[in-house]
């Protein structure tokens, strides 16, 4: 880590402004899976402890740049103080008057967490005036939001400005260490399990783990893609048309490189998506007429475990068939189930993305039966694709490095 970190901060007595990820999944204004919340509680004690005053920002949603009480995160205030088991401040704007008195009055070990940051356009353009009035509510800044770092907004990188030693929080430490790990010096076997929707979401991340890993197994509707452009019969799957070309390039550049891609050899197919129709397994790789491929057939499943055994990484991002429908989620289950136990014989295993996260939980799995889990979507992918995170190369560099 070639940047600050909260070690090289002396909090004690300093209000700290934390960018924090309390971007939470929310139904009527409930919360419906608060893990980025609990992922943040160490720091937000480290810092209680350490005596400072401590100022969290977050956003929450899309709500359009202006203040709508459906992505208050009032509701998160309230959540907090009861995992902390000590008194939130909420304050119901995140600039102004109101937040800069209350980051005043806040004395050692309290806490105060700011409205939704987007409820300025300000946030998202990145305004200097908006991240200069941020800046005002801290004496020092951490980013600990890895799942928004890949944002080039004002309270991620353009506050940086005013604080000559911006860090990086201890959950975002965390994830640069994994991940870096993962794209410059992983141990190899180095197998990367890629599922999801769509082929085009994922093109920057094969073509840059490419040349770095020893497999790369393929799941999800992005199967059909790769499928269509080898002359395979998909029915009615799910196919990006215009990725065609794309995939075909990928699968020649495999070829050429050892075969690094891996695609599966049968499917569970059905006539429906939502599971209302009967499912069954292909024979063989092709997809039969107004049929669509839903999740990865047994023998693939047992291919992908064969590959990854005596891998020493492993990466996974994506779900393997349509997970949310109980009878396709096998595939997804048997492959998160295989990595979860290469955990405790030594390989590294690293889960990212909001959809295997999710799948993950779904199946009773937790966090600790994986070596990292990732709390960022975009950010994970963006990080994989061997791109730098504005967050992150905003944060001011460790002396000597
Ligand atoms: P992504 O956001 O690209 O990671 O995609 C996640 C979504 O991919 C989930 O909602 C899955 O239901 C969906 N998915 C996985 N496999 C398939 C498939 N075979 N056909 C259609 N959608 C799929």
């Amino acid at each position: 880590m070639n940047k600050l970190t909260l070690d090289d901060l002396e909090p004690a007595g300093k209000r700290v402004l934390v960018r924090v990820d309390y971007n939470l999944p929310m139904r009527d204004g409930e919360i419906t899976d608060d893990s980025r919340l609990v992922a943040s509680i160490p720091t937000v004690r480290r810092l209680v402890e350490a005596g400072a005053k401590v100022v969290l920002m977050s956003h929450l949603g899309r709500p359009k740049g202006q203040p709508d009480p459906a992505y208050s995160l009032a509701p998160v205030a309230q959540r907090l103080a009861k995992l902390l088991g000590q008194e939130v401040h909420f304050a119901d704007d995140c600039v102004g008057r109101g937040p800069l008195e209350a980051s005043e009055k806040l004395e050692a070990g309290q806490v105060l967490l700011l409205e939704n940051l987007r409820f300025h356009p300000e946030e998202e353009a990145s305004d200097p005036a908006f991240s200069k009035q941020l800046a005002q509510l801290g004496d020092l800044y951490l980013n600990d939001a890895f799942g928004a770092a890949h944002r080039d907004h004002a309270s991620t990188a353009g506050v940086t400005r005013f604080f000559p030693r911006a860090a990086a929080g201890p959950l975002l430490e965390r994830e640069l260490r994994y991940l870096t790990r993962a794209v410059e010096n992983p141990e190899h076997p180095y197998v990367v399990v890629l599922g999801g929707a769509k082929v085009s979401g994922k093109i920057d991340v094969l073509q840059n783990l490419m040349p770095l890993v020893d497999s790369i197994l393929i799941g999800g509707g992005m199967i059909y893609t790769f499928y269509k452009a080898r002359g395979i019969d998909i029915g009615d799957s799910l196919v990006e048309s215009d990725r065609e070309q794309m995939a075909a390039d990928l699968l020649a550049e495999s070829e050429k490189t050892g075969s690094k891609l891996v695609l599966p050899v049968d499917s569970v197919v059905s006539g429906a998506a939502d599971g209302s129709e009967p499912a069954e397994v292909t024979a063989g790789e092709a997809i039969p007429a107004g049929m669509m491929g839903v999740d990865l057939g047994p023998r693939s499943v047992d291919r992908m475990k064969a590959r990854l055994a005596g891998a020493r990484t492993v990466v996974w991002n994506g779900p393997l068939g349509i997970f949310e429908v109980p009878a396709f989620s096998r595939g997804t289950e048997a492959v998160a189930r295989e990595i979860a136990g290469m955990t405790g014989r030594g390989t590294t295993t690293i889960v990212g993305g909001g959809d295997s996260v999710a799948a993950i939980h779904r199946l009773g799995l937790e966090n600790e039966d994986f070596s990292h889990v990732s709390t960022g979507g975009g950010a994970f992918l963006e990080f994989l694709e061997g791109k730098e995170l504005p967050g992150v190369a905003a944060l001011a560099d460790r002396k000597g490095s």
